[in-house]
């Protein structure tokens, strides 16, 4: 099923039959068993999903995904989040994503090495010829870019790489410093706050929720509860969150650190100006939409907020800055390393987030503009935006 309204964009852009088409179904999806004997007596085999959802606008983008359930549905719903993301951020990428179906924590580094470097052979020519772009995503880091980086010696074919290794200082920083900006206009535009004063929750204390958490503190939001896997942190005074960031980066998780305990559902409840999943999908529901008691939402996770708890969030005018708009600063500074990867340029860590806060920026103006003009919800602006864009580039390249 689509991410998209396509309803609700033939009411409000009407997008031609053939855009549609065009858009909304995968342009190609690619299986393949990857296999490798890495021992005399040991194969590795993964059930292995490249999606190419749409490259109207330039090569598709999208990490690699490692997990035993990763599924090709899983794979292709992603794909198409990466082709909304980077259309409305107004970067020129397509939209596409790998799932590799196996358990990363089972594998020793050298077999994971072995992994990606099975893959890369698969992938051979689509990744020489910059068709696909590859990252991080769950289950893969930055070695796991740098090894497809040592096969092909092209900087540019893939991104999220270590920065001594052609990658980018703060592309690490850059998807919670994306969050932590989408909140902080958040709070200044639709919430008519300023950071100091406001509060905020964060759900997920991984790589996004944690320097979106960092990135709200420095800006001087009190930030009140925080939680992982493991359960959650509280303090109506505002958390440290440099200490937790520091135990959290020590312990692999927030598993015993100081501080009163609240659980993952109590968070989601907490009475804040923002609240930012940051965890994982379906996290707000029908079953808790109703009791939310947020001013605003900043989708960190990737589709946090179920359909119908939208509608009900939507109904009770709680503002959502959704996914493809607030966690977009990792593509974008996916982008600038690209760029530094084709232009052989150095770039310093201040001027990845300035490109991330200057997408972002344009991106939220742009949601603003069209929520006002067609009085509909911010998340259905995002995709209104990122639609007229995607069918004027159809149009450029002689598609429709
Ligand atoms: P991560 O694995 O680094 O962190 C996930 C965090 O969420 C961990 O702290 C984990 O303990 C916690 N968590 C998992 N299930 C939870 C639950 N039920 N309740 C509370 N906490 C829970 O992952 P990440 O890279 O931070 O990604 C998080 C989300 O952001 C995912 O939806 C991902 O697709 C999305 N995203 C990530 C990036 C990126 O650059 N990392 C970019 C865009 C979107």
């Amino acid at each position: 099923m689509s991410n998209i309204d396509y309803g609700l964009l033939r009411k409000y852009t009407g997008i031609s039959a053939t855009a549609e088409q065009l858009l909304s179904r995968p342009e190609k999806e690619t299986y393949f068993n990857l296999s490798l004997k890495i021992s005399p007596d040991k194969v590795i085999q993964a059930d292995s999903y490249v999606v190419y959802f749409n490259t109207v606008r330039g090569p598709a983008k999208g990490g690699i995904r490692m997990a035993p359930d990763v599924t090709l549905d899983e794979t292709r719903d992603l794909a198409e989040r990466m082709l909304w993301k980077t259309a409305l951020a107004r970067i020129p990428f397509g939209g596409g994503k790998t799932g590799i179906a196996i358990d990363p924590k089972k594998l020793s580094r050298f077999e994971k090495t072995a992994v990606i470097k099975e893959y890369v052979h698969v992938m051979n020519l689509d990744l020489r010829y910059g068709v696909y772009v590859p990252a991080p995503d769950m289950g893969t880091d930055a070695t796991d870019m740098a090894v497809i980086f040592g096969e092909l010696h092209i900087p540019e074919c893939v991104t999220g790489k270590p920065p001594r290794v052609g990658g980018l200082p703060g592309r690490r920083e850059a998807t919670g410093r994306g969050v932590s900006h989408a909140a902080l206009l958040m709070l200044e535009d639709a919430l008519k706050k300023r950071p100091k004063g406001a509060t905020a929750a964060v759900q997920g204390f991984g790589n996004v929720g944690s320097y979106a958490a960092l990135f709200l503190h420095e800006a001087g939001v009190k930030v009140v509860a925080v939680s992982d896997l493991t359960g959650g942190r509280c303090n109506p005074k505002g958390l440290d969150i440099p200490a937790l960031f520091a135990y959290a980066a020590k312990n692999g998780s927030l598993d015993g650190a100081p501080g009163k305990r609240i659980s993952n559902d109590e968070l989601l409840l907490a009475k804040v100006d923002i609240l930012a999943p940051c965890a994982r999908e379906n996290q707000i529901t029908r079953d808790n939409a109703r009791k939310i008691r947020a001013a605003a939402v900043v989708e960190g996770a990737n589709g946090p907020t179920t359909a119908e708890a939208d509608v009900i969030l939507s109904e009770r005018k709680i503002p959502v800055a959704p996914d493809i708009l607030a966690n977009s600063g990792g593509v974008i500074a996916s982008y600038v390393e690209w760029r530094q990867a084709k232009s052989g340029s150095i770039t310093e860590k201040d001027e990845t987030f300035e490109v991330v806060e200057d997408r972002i920026g344009i991106a939220f103006e742009d949601m603003r503009r069209v929520a006002a003009e067609k009085k509909v919800s911010f998340r259905t602006a995002c995709q209104i935006s990122a639609a007229e864009e995607l069918v004027a580039s159809l149009k450029d390249r002689d598609w429709i």
